[in-house]
């Protein structure tokens, strides 16, 4: 019997490059996604496999699935900070009522579910680099504090399921993570920089751009959540590539990469912007036996690949489209 999966959040980065490896895998996919921020570009590939279903709908409203479910991916969510100050309400929903509807759904069909966290629950971390016994340092009323409550919110919940009613759950807090799929106008440094880039336009780095992040492949982290869905470990597990850099050495990675004659220019760091951020792995290491594999200059050359195989308007398109 084939083994069936609903994943939500379905036609968006991550959840469009799971529903592919499920697929891969033999699974019958439910992808389901209310097109927010998702794009249906992103997996029309898949419409013309018998095992794919596309439902468009809105997680934060009663989810409906006819049949059986053996597994639960809930992915459904705005995932940059551009998007949070646009739609904020709906980013809180998702991750609270939208939770509780799939865990609900999951309870019914007794089926496993795995939460999609991040690291924004460790906040503006004091702890470096972070392991998964770290609080967080979180601003609950900051631009960020719509999504970094929303999920220290859904790992309450997803906990409580698991303990109260005995639920399969499953946590993945995920770092900051690239790869072709993304969206190019999100906001975040990758796409602004590499847009810029290829428009020829100055890079804008916030702040003096010493803050750090740690960039992880998008192959490398869905390797990670498919060995953690299939494990029997139920408390948090960070993926996320430990290859920490300064945004402004980012930025110039970039500037190398696509040979642009763009300058990189320096403007106000943003509220709440963490300083630092760099995954211990440890956990993944020993649990899951997974570690990234794909180099920077390797994940972004592909990266790079995908945005230039974009219609050059899209390109040119800076507004943000929501539902594009
Ligand atoms: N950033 C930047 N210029 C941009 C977009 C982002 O310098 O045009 C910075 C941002 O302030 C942050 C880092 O790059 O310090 C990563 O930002 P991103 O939005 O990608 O992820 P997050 O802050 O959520 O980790």
């Amino acid at each position: 019997m084939k083994k069936r999966i609903l994943i939500t959040g379905a036609a968006g980065f991550l959840g469009s490059h799971l529903c592919e490896r499920f697929l891969k895998e033999g699974y019958e996919v439910i992808g389901m996604d209310n097109l927010i921020t998702g794009n249906l570009r992103n997996i029309e590939d898949f419409f013309k496999d018998a095992n794919f279903e596309f439902y468009h709908h809105d997680v934060s409203t009663f989810v409906h699935v006819p049949g059986e479910l053996d597994y639960i991916l809930h992915f459904a969510s705005p995932a940059s900070p551009i998007d949070y100050l646009k739609i904020p309400i709906q980013t809180l929903k998702v991750g609270s009522l939208g939770t509780h509807n799939l865990l609900g759904l999951a309870k019914a069909k007794n089926a496993r579910m795995l939460i999609a966290s991040t690291s924004e629950v460790y906040g503006d971390p004091t702890v470096h680099p972070q392991t998964e016994e770290y609080w967080g340092n979180v601003n609950p009323i900051g631009p960020r504090g719509v999504y970094d409550e929303a999920k220290r919110f859904q790992e309450a919940m997803t906990m409580a399921y698991h303990t109260y009613h005995g639920l399969e759950t499953r946590i993945v807090r995920i770092f900051n993570t690239y790869g072709p799929k993304m969206r190019l106008n999100d906001g975040r440094a990758l796409p602004a920089f590499v847009g810029q880039a290829l428009r020829g336009e100055d890079i804008t780095v916030f702040g003096d751009g010493s803050q750090t992040r740690s960039f992880c492949y998008v192959d490398d982290l869905v390797e990670g959540i498919y060995r953690l869905l299939l494990s029997n470990y139920n408390m948090p597990v960070n993926i996320g590539n430990p290859d920490e850099i300064s945004i402004a050495d980012f930025a110039e990675e970039i500037v190398k990469l696509t040979g642009t004659k763009s300058k990189v220019i320096y403007k106000d760091l943003p509220v709440d912007d963490p300083k630092q951020r760099q995954p211990d792995i440890t956990k993944a290491k020993e649990i899951l036996g997974w570690e990234p594999k794909i180099k920077r200059s390797e994940g972004l050359k592909k990266t790079l690949d995908y945005f230039k195989s974009l219609p050059q308007d899209e390109l040119f398109k800076k507004e943000l489209s929501f539902g594009n």
